[in-house]
């Protein structure tokens, strides 16, 4: 049996068509038009390919975007004050502040400077509690995008044992929060560098998530016959892109499976579109 492909580039671009439609629809009611301001900090490649690929799928779906670029030896005062400034203007309804920032700037208390009624990608502590709670004001992008493609490629996590490696504040932890929700009701494995035996974790797994940053750590012998397997991983291995997940070995006898590149990320960028539109009508009072 080959596994399922879980296309993300097919169902990322049928989101991102919606909120295209949602967008001339929302200028049309309310004479306002999206705008998601970003910032990059630094000249970190990936990093800048990162806001290249977000600032065109924002112009793809119709939305504003406006990059701010600072230099690597940006003081945590400047950065403040950039994000006070766009926390205070009417036009700008999403902020995003691409990661990692330069070693010396404290990124939490970058982070928390960002008003949480803009912050869509969902960092902020206010709507982390709110995700938790079960009553979010944004989704945290890509959490959000694995739930979207299991639920478009009509895979259930109800009842379900889902076995989530990695438990950052970006993916790991909201990815085991959202799967546990009420309405997903997936019981929940959360692993990380301190679990012993996660292959014997991941066999007992209907639906394996994998966020470590580590190539090829997933084995396929590691994966029952009827897993889904999620890989968020992004892993740079020669000039090859590569997840988390022995793909070859795991394509052959798994049910399901996101490709890399391809699966996941694409996905992270469609929410932060749905995220930017949501922060918007947030922002708008129809006139
Ligand atoms: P991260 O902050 O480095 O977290 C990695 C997690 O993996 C940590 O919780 C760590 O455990 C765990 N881990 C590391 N080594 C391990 C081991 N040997 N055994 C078990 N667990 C181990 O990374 P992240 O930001 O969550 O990202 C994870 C991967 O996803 C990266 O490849 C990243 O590039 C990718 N990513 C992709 C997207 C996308 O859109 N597709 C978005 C974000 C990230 P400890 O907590 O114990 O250290």
């Amino acid at each position: 049996m080959t596994a399922q492909l879980i296309d993300g580039k097919q169902i990322a671009e049928h989101c991102r068509l919606q909120v295209q439609q949602q967008a001339v629809a929302m200028l049309q009611q309310t004479g306002v038009s999206p705008h998601l301001a970003a910032i990059l900090c630094g000249d970190d490649p990936a990093s800048q390919v990162y806001v290249r690929n977000k600032e065109k799928a924002c112009a793809k779906a119709g939305l504003r975007s406006t990059l701010h670029r600072l230099p690597a030896d940006v003081t945590q005062q400047q950065l403040q004050q950039l994000i006070a400034a766009l926390n205070s203007n009417p036009d700008v309804h999403g902020i995003l502040v691409q990661l990692p920032l330069p070693r010396h700037l404290d990124t939490v208390a970058i982070l928390d400077a960002v008003t949480p009624l803009k912050d869509v990608d969902a960092f902020h502590p206010e709507n982390v509690g709110l995700m938790l709670q079960g009553r979010p004001r944004f989704l945290p992008c890509t959490p959000a995008g694995v739930m979207r493609l299991l639920s478009a490629s009509g895979i259930p996590t109800a009842g379900r044992h889902a076995v989530v490696i990695g438990r950052s504040d970006i993916v790991g932890k909201p990815m085991a929060a959202l799967l546990l929700q009420k309405g997903a009701d997936a019981t929940v494995t959360v692993c990380h560098s301190r679990t012993p035996d996660i292959a014997a974790l991941c066999r007992q797994a209907d639906i394996v998530i994998a966020a470590v940053g580590i190539p090829n750590f997933v084995h396929g012998d590691w994966l029952k016959p009827d897993a889904v397997v999620i890989d968020v991983g992004i892993n740079r291995l020669g000039d090859k892109l590569v997840g988390d997940v022995d793909f070859d070995a795991a394509v052959g006898h798994v049910a399901a499976i996101t490709p890399v590149p391809g699966g996941v990320g694409p996905m992270t960028i469609a929410m932060l579109l749905e995220n930017t539109l949501t922060a918007a009508r947030l922002q708008t009072t129809r006139p």
